[in-house]
C-alpha cells in the first residue's frame, strides 16, 4: 500500500474495531495481534515506527537476571513471575523471528570467590525457571576459559566465571516486522501520523483527530475503541481524555555507547552483574561492533533524549574498570537514549526499583492504557491488551490470540544457511549476504534481487548495508524520511554516525527516486537528518 492509499484507509467513515496509539514494542504487538484475530485494526505512530524507547534498548530478549536477584532477596512475586514470562516470551520470540533474534553467550566475571556460589546458584535458577523454553545451561568456567572467550577483560584479580545464555535482536527492525506482519493480517498502520485529540460522542471515546506530520493534514480516525500505547507519553494521551487526571508513569533515561569491534569478541558477551553503585552493566557484541549499556537516571520525557555527558563518563569509566584495553570518548562511533516507561509508585525514590512489569487500565470513557513491561514481553502484553479491548469495547474476533506461534515477516520458510543461498544465488560479498539474511530472513531474496538490477552498491564501504535496501525499505517497509531509513530500517546510525552522515546523500537520492521529491523536499531530509545527528538519535 503507498502512504496514500494508507491515509485515505484511515480516513474511510466505517469505523475500526481497534485505533492504537503509539507504534513502539507494545502498540506494534497489539496492531498485529488485534488483526490476526481477524479485528479491523489501525495504528498511528506520530514519528517512526520503534523511534521512542524501542529502537533504543539494550537489545536483549531476556528474563532479566537482576529481576530474578530481587524476585529472591525480597520474596517478591511480580518480579518472579516477570522473570518467567519473560523468559517463555524469550523462546517465543526467537521462535517466531529466528532471523532478527540470536542466542548469546555471556560471561559474568567473579573476582572474589565468595561470589561464584552465589552468581552460579542464580543463573541455575534462571535457567530452571526458563524449564522447556531454556536456550542453553550456565556453568562455571575457570579464569583462563573466561580470558578465552573474552581476552578483553581485566585479567588481573579475575577468579573465575559464569557462562550463561539470553537472546539478543534487532530492535528496530523487530517493530518494524511486526508493522508488515499486522499489514498482511489486515491492519493499517500509519507512522508520521499524531493523535491530536480523543474524539467522544455521549462521554464515550469513538476515535481521534489526527495530523499527518509530513502533508500537515489533520482528520479523524474513527474507531469502537482506543488504546494507548505511547510507552511514555501515555499520560498525555490520558490528559487528552482527562485534563487533571493522575500520571500513572515515571521515565528514566538509559544510554547505549557503540565501539568498534575490537573491545568485543564476536560472539560473547560480558554481563557486569553489580556495579559499584548497584547497576548491571553490559557489554556485547551487535551487528560487528561493540554495544555498552546502560545508564538509569531520572528523565523528562522528550521524543529525542539527548545522552549527558556525565551518563557517557559513568560508562567509560566502568568499562575501564573492567577492561584491559584503553578506552575514551574518541572511540565512541555512536550513542543514544531511551526512556524506560516505568510504572510510577511514589513511594519509590529510585527509579531502577520501580516494577518493569505493565499495567491496564480503562477510563470512564473508555480510553483502555497499557503501560509498562519489556520489549521481550510485548507479545503477552499485547495478548492482554487485545483480551481486554474485546470484553470493554464488545468486539467479536473471528480467532483467540495465536501469536505465539504466528512466524513474523521474514520466519516464514526461513533457512539457517540463507546467507549462503544469497552468496550462491546473487553473487554477494560474505559479509552482505549475512546482513541481508540477519535484517529480512526470507524476504532478503527480495533485496538482493535489486541489488542485481543495479543498486548493489554499499552506502558506506565500512559497512555491509546497501542501497538496494533504501528501495526495499521504502516500498515494503513504510520508510518515508532519510531518518527511518538510516536510523531504523538499516540500523547504520545507531551504529555509526559518521558512516551515517556520509551515506545520507545517497540515500535521499534513492528516495526520491522512489517516491518523486522534489529539491525542497530533499533539502529539507538532509536538514532534518543532520539534525537528528547532532542532537540525538
Ligand atoms: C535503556 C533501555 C534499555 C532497555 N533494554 C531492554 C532490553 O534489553 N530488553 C527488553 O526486553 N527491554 C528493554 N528495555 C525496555 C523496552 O525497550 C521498552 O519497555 C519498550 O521498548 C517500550 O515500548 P513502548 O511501545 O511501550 O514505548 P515506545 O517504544 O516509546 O513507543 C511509544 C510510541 O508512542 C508514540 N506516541 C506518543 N505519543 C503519540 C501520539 N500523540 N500520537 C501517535 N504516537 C504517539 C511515540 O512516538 C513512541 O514511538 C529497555 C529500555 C531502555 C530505556
Amino acid at each position: 500500500m503507498t502512504r496514500k492509499q494508507v491515509l485515505s484507509r484511515l480516513r474511510q467513515d466505517d469505523p475500526y474495531d481497534l485505533l492504537v496509539i503509539g507504534g513502539g514494542a507494545t502498540g506494534c504487538g497489539t496492531a498485529l495481534d488485534a488483526a490476526s484475530r481477524g479485528l479491523k485494526t489501525a495504528l498511528i505512530e506520530k514519528n517512526d515506527f520503534s523511534e521512542g524507547t524501542s529502537s533504543r534498548s539494550t537489545k536483549l530478549v531476556h528474563g532479566g537476571v537482576r529481576y530474578l536477584e530481587m524476585a529472591i532477596k525480597r520474596l517478591d512475586r511480580t518480579q518472579y513471575n516477570l522473570v518467567k514470562d519473560g523468559l517463555y516470551e524469550r523462546g517465543v520470540l526467537l521462535k517466531n523471528a529466528p532471523h532478527l533474534a540470536n542466542r548469546l553467550p555471556l560471561v559474568t566475571p567473579l573476582y572474589s570467590w565468595l561470589e561464584v556460589p552465589y552468581i552460579f546458584a542464580g543463573l541455575k535458577l534462571y535457567d530452571i525457571l526458563a524449564g522447556k523454553m531454556g536456550i542453553g545451561g550456565s556453568r562455571i568456567v575457570s579464569r583462563k576459559e573466561a580470558l578465552k572467550r573474552f581476552p578483553m577483560l581485566k585479567s588481573e584479580g579475575l577468579k573465575a566465571g559464569v557462562l550463561y545464555y539470553d537472546g539478543q535482536f534487532n530492535d528496530a527492525r523487530m517493530a518494524v516486522t511486526l508493522v508488515t506482519t499486522a499489514g498482511r493480517q489486515g491492519a493499517v498502520t500509519a507512522n508520521h501520523v499524531e493523535a491530536l485529540s480523543l474524539v467522544k460522542e455521549d462521554g464515550q471515546i469513538t476515535g481521534a483527530q489526527v495530523r499527518d506530520k509530513i502533508s500537515g493534514e489533520e482528520f479523524m480516525v474513527r474507531a469502537r475503541g482506543v488504546v494507548n500505547a505511547a510507552g511514555p507519553f501515555v499520560d498525555s494521551i490520558r490528559r487528552m481524555d482527562e485534563p487533571d487526571v493522575e500520571p500513572i508513569l515515571k521515565a528514566s533515561s538509559g544510554i547505549h555507547i557503540v565501539l568498534d569491534k575490537r573491545f568485543v569478541p564476536p560472539e560473547t558477551g560480558l554481563m557486569i552483574p553489580k556495579t559499584e553503585d548497584g547497576r548491571v552493566l553490559f557489554i556485547l557484541p551487535w551487528q560487528g561492533h561493540a554495544l555498552i549499556g546502560t545508564t538509569d537516571e531520572p528523565a523528562e520525557i522528550t521524543d529525542h533524549p539527548r545522552p549527558k555527558e556525565e551518563e557517557v563518563a559513568y560508562l567509560l569509566r566502568h568499562i575501564s574498570k573492567y577492561f584491559d584495553l584503553e578506552i575514551t570518548e574518541k572511540d565512541i562511533k555512536s550513542t543514544w537514549s531511551g526512556l524506560r516507561p516505568l510504572l510510577h509508585d511514589p513511594k519509590a525514590a529510585d527509579t531502577a526499583r520501580l516494577a518493569r512489569d505493565h499495567i491496564i487500565q480503562v477510563s470512564g470513557s473508555g480510553l483502555l492504557t497499557i503501560a509498562g513491561g519489556k520489549w521481550t514481553t510485548y507479545r503477552k502484553m499485547a495478548q492482554d491488551a487485545v483480551d481486554h479491548a474485546v470484553k470493554t469495547f464488545n468486539l467479536s474476533p473471528a480467532a483467540e490470540c495465536f501469536t505465539d506461534h504466528l512466524p513474523l515477516v521474514g520466519a516464514e520458510d526461513y533457512r539457517e544457511d540463507g546467507d549462503q543461498v544469497l552468496i550462491r544465488d546473487f553473487n554477494l560479498a560474505e559479509d552482505v549476504a549475512s546482513h541481508l539474511h540477519h535484517s529480512y530472513g526470507s524476504e532478503a531474496p527480495k533485496v538482493a534481487e535489486l541489488a542485481r538490477q543495479g543498486l548493489g552498491e554499499r552506502l558506506h564501504p565500512d559497512h555491509p548495508v546497501i542501497e538496494a535496501e533504501v528501495a526495499h525499505v521504502v516500498r515494503f517497509e513504510q520508510a518515508e524520511r532519510a531518518a527511518d531509513v538510516l536510523v531504523r530500517r538499516t540500523t547504520l546510525a545507531l551504529l555509526d554516525k559518521e558512516a551515517a552522515g556520509m551515506a545520507a546523500e545517497r540515500v535521499i537520492a534513492i528516495m526520491a527516486k522512489e517516491l518523486s521529491w522534489d529539491e525542497p523536499r530533499c533539502q529539507a531530509e538532509r536538514d532534518l537528518f543532520a539534525e537528528r545527528l547532532q542532537t540525538a538519535l
